[in-house]
């Protein structure tokens, strides 16, 4: 059998590729670089082609779900003189995941052009980009950045004398995550408390004021432009076959260079890790999540996983939000587990019973083991209440938080029983932190 040789993988600087530049987040500097070419070429194209290009590029949802962004919007039924909305997800808030907040900070243009010509496409004349309420400089950011393109005749009455009408409202929320999830988002949005909508009806078909509704995340509509730019082929020939282009890789905890890493998909963490300059001195990986704290985590033994949609699904995890946070042998899993449990029991919308209560007991159940004082049938019960929760949930977010526990009880069950045996943590937790 002949074993196939894969190219070397480099990075795909793309939405990064001016963020060292002075006052790269201006309208001026952006223009400089090319911005808004694409936009001109989009107006120039029926909306039914702008679709088309973007589900021939493959781009697929790049807030965790992967869902394709082409195929999305034309869900969206035919217009009917009624208004129909862009949402664009900017509540960024999955424990490591850190892409779309630096990427509105450093070029925000990239976001209000691919929603200009996402408007266009589906025949939307506002789109509201909904941001998590505690990043303030951001929301001025994007509220410089909207007034920037309004003046220049980019958003408002007849973009660009195209006679269209098309403009964006920056909303910010109040800090829940799980105002994250579409459906949450739209209620929050529309000024209720935040709790998930029962799906179907999806948002496509009835979703911002019951009106038909695309709900995409930053990173994908910010993508928009480059394809319509260099063309659907040029974006497909980029990652792999059933995951196409690029994204970004963020690399948080204990490399030596922790970072945004814009690459194509299908690259590896081994290559990743190289890029960001190794392991901090001395230390080597012992555990990490592929896609942020709700994604299985993996071991070193996942180092060559390709990070794309199917390759980390057939490894046992997904590719979620990219966001790899890397644990050295300091670390102990128990305690990482337990944090991010606190925190989704923390923010668990209390809607359904089995997410409500069962987060809550995880965490009473982890705490007691991280803390020695469990006993070793605490395993089993720990993942009968995971049993509980996945698949029984309302959203995302109850099955989620089951990942991290049971992933970890499967990779490092003689972990948690070596709290037991030793009466506490055997770790010792300065050594853990960065910089010890
Ligand atoms: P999902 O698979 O239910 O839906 C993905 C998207 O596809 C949604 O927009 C949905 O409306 C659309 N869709 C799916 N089926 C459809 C259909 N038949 N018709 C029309 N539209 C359809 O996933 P989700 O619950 O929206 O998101 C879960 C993901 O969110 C997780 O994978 C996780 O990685 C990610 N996540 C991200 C963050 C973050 O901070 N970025 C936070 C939490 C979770
Ligand atoms: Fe709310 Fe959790 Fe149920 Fe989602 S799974 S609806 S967050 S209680």
């Amino acid at each position: 059998m002949t074993e196939t040789v894969r190219e070397p993988v480099t990075l795909t600087p793309v939405l990064s590729k001016h963020w060292n530049e002075a006052e790269s987040w201006t309208l001026e500097s952006y223009e400089r670089n090319g911005g808004y070419q694409a936009l001109r070429k989009a107006l120039a194209m029926t909306p039914e082609d702008v679709v088309g290009a973007v589900k021939d590029s493959g781009l697929r949802g790049r807030g965790g779900a992967g869902f394709p962004t082409g195929l999305k919007w034309s869900f969206l039924p035919k217009p009917d003189g009624n208004p129909r909305y862009l949402v664009i997800n900017a509540d960024e808030s999955e424990p490591g995941t850190c892409k779309d907040i630096p990427l509105m900070m450093a070029t925000p243009q990239y976001l209000i052009e691919g929603a200009i010509i996402t408007c266009h496409a589906i025949r939307a004349e506002r789109a509201f980009i909904y941001l998590r309420g505690e990043v303030v400089h951001v929301y001025r950011r994007l509220l410089q950045a909207v007034e920037e393109a309004r003046a220049a005749g980019y958003l408002g009455e007849n973009v660009l004398g195209s006679g269209q009408n098309i403009d964006i409202v920056v909303h910010a929320g109040a800090g829940a995550y799980i105002c994250g999830e579409e459906t949450a988002l739209l209620d929050s949005l529309e000024g209720r408390r935040g709790q998930p909508r029962l799906k179907p009806p999806f948002p496509a078909v009835a979703g911002l004021y019951a009106r038909p509704t695309v709900v995409n995340n930053v990173e994908s509509i910010a993508s928009v432009p480059s394809v319509i730019d260099n063309g659907s082929s040029w974006f497909s020939g980029l990652g792999t076959a059933k995951s196409a282009g690029f994204g970004f890789f963020s690399l948080s905890g204990h490399v030596k260079r922790p970072g945004q890493y814009e690459a194509p998909l299908g690259i590896t963490l081994r290559e990743l890790i190289d890029m960001a300059g190794g392991m901090r001195e001395g230390h080597e990986l012992k555990f990490w999540t592929p896609g942020g704290s709700s994604t299985p985590m993996f071991t070193a033994e996942h180092l060559d996983v390709p990070l794309d949609f199917e390759s980390t699904g057939a490894a046992g995890s997904m590719l979620g939000t990219r966001a790899l946070q890397i644990f050295d042998e300091t670390v102990c899993v128990v305690r990482a587990v337990l944090r991010w449990t606190e925190f989704y029991a923390h923010e668990s919308c209390g809607k359904c019973t089995p997410c409500r209560e069962g987060t809550y007991w995880l965490v009473q159940v982890l705490r007691q083991l991280e803390n020695g004082q469990g006993q070793p049938s605490d395993l089993d019960r720990l993942l009968d209440i995971c049993d509980n929760i996945l698949g029984r949930s309302f959203c995302a977010l109850g099955d989620g938080a089951t990942s991290p526990i049971s992933s970890s009880v499967q990779h490092f069950r003689d972990e948690y029983l070596r709290h037991l045996d030793e009466g506490g943590c055997p770790f010792d937790p300065v050594k853990s932190t960065l910089f010890a």
